[in-house]
C-alpha cells in the first residue's frame, strides 16, 4: 500500500504526489500547505478541468449542473454529502455548464443533472438524472 498517487490540490491545483497510506491522514497540498480534501465538491471550470482530469490518481466524479435547473439544485445537498464519504478515495467536482458551456459541449451534456464518473483522464459511467446519497454512492462504488 506504499504506491504513491497523485492528487490534484482543489485550492492551487498543483499536483502532489503522495503514499496511498497517507490519503486518509489528512494530507495537505505540499504548494499551498491547505488540505488536499475538504469533504466537499470541488467547483471546477475550463482553466482547471483539464489538470484535475489528466493527473487525479483516484477517480474524478463531475455533477455537470446549472443555476437555473431545479433537480440540479435540489440534488446538491445528496452531491455534497457524498464528496464527504467518498473522499479521500474519490474527488468529486462540479461544473456549471451555463458558465462553461465548452466543457459541456466537450463531454456532450444533454440533460441535466448529469454525473459522469473519469478515471485516467476517461469517462467510466455516466448516468443522468438526480439521485439521492445513498443511490449516488452506491452507484460510484459499483463502477469502479
Ligand atoms: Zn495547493
Amino acid at each position: 500500500m506504499s504506491d504513491p498517487v497523485i492528487i490534484v490540490c482543489p485550492h492551487c491545483h498543483a499536483a502532489n504526489r503522495l503514499p496511498v497510506a497517507r490519503l486518509a491522514e489528512h494530507p495537505t497540498c505540499g504548494k499551498c500547505k491547505q488540505p488536499l480534501f475538504t469533504a466537499a465538491p470541488l467547483e471546477l471550470d475550463s482553466t482547471h478541468f483539464d489538470q484535475h482530469l489528466g493527473r487525479s490518481g483516484i477517480p474524478l466524479l463531475v455533477d455537470f449542473w446549472a443555476p437555473w435547473c431545479g433537480p440540479c439544485r435540489a440534488m446538491a445537498p445528496a452531491f455534497a454529502e457524498a464528496a464527504r464519504q467518498l473522499e479521500p478515495h474519490f474527488r468529486l467536482a462540479k461544473v456549471n455548464t451555463e458558465a462553461e458551456p465548452h466543457l459541456a459541449a466537450r463531454f456532450g451534456i444533454r440533460s441535466i443533472p448529469t454525473l459522469a464518473l473519469f478515471r485516467n483522464g476517461h469517462e467510466i459511467a455516466r448516468q443522468a438524472g438526480a439521485m439521492d446519497t445513498g443511490s449516488l454512492v452506491r452507484w460510484v462504488n459499483s463502477r469502479v
